[in-house]
């Protein structure tokens, strides 16, 4: 499929439209942003490793735990043919240990474990700061169905429990993570976005030391090592 006129510029990735009106070219960059836009800067190598990493991820989901993904092909390093969807307007947050705005929110210490994994949904708006909303507020202003929270519900505690145990098989602890879920033109939910260290909490099971975002976002440095670190325990070695 060709590659077209570029539809759509995020943070993280830019969206070409294709020759086929049915998928989308989506191209990782390596600039990085936190605090809702406000700290900007790049993270050398990133685009490659979250490309790879969140297809060769959907991939497993797809054919591991029955998760329709909007993944189609990996076409180069950085670019990936994907189903074209429209993006239901929530962020998806699925926790396993309390971290980031969750301990601040409601002072529970980061690295408390949590005795259930839990979800949260925010409002995709980058004016409001992406808030917080419960079932009754997407119902109520129509971002979904009852019907969709459901599938995005069901397939989020999916994702959480394959890649707890895909990433623990590797050393890592899976501590939160943001999803985004789409729709294909004859209504089926698919996982979209990405799966990445942008997206994820990553810490090293033994040693508890970060391996994602929070590297960038929290000036701890190392933030490329972190990232190439996490594509050895995802790839092996070679
Ligand atoms: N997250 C994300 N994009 C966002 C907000 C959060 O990918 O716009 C991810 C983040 O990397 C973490 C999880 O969602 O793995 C939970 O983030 P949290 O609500 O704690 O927000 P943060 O502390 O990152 O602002």
């Amino acid at each position: 499929m060709k590659k077209c006129e570029q539809m759509y510029e995020g943070k993280a990735k830019k969206v070409f439209a294709t020759d086929n009106a049915d998928y989308c070219i989506v191209s990782y960059k390596d600039d990085a942003t936190a605090f809702n836009g406000l700290k900007k800067g790049t993270i050398t190598g990133k685009g490659v490793i979250n490309n790879r990493m969140s297809n060769f991820l959907m991939k497993k989901l797809s054919d591991e735990a029955g998760i329709p993904t909007h993944f189609v092909e990996e076409l180069s390093e950085r670019d990936t043919l994907v189903k074209k969807v429209k993006i239901v307007p929530l962020e998806v947050i699925v926790r396993n240990i309390a971290a980031g705005s969750f301990s601040k929110r409601f002072g529970v210490p980061e690295g408390t474990n949590l005795n259930c994994p839990t979800i949260e949904f925010c409002y995709k708006d980058d004016e409001l700061g992406d808030p917080m909303v419960n079932e009754y507020h997407i119902l109520a202003c129509g971002w979904a169905t009852r019907e969709d929270v459901d599938t995005i519900t069901d397939y989020a505690f999916r994702v959480n429990d394959y890649l707890k145990k895909f990433f623990l098989e590797r050393g890592v602890e899976l501590v939160d993570f943001k999803l985004e879920f789409g729709k294909t033109p004859d209504g089926t939910i698919v996982l979209a976005d990405e799966i990445s260290p942008d997206t994820c909490r990553f810490w090293d099971a033994k040693t508890h030391e970060k391996l994602d975002k929070d590297r960038f976002r929290r000036d701890l440095g190392h933030v490329e090592d972190a990232y190439q670190e996490m594509m050895k325990r995802v790839f092996g070695e070679n």
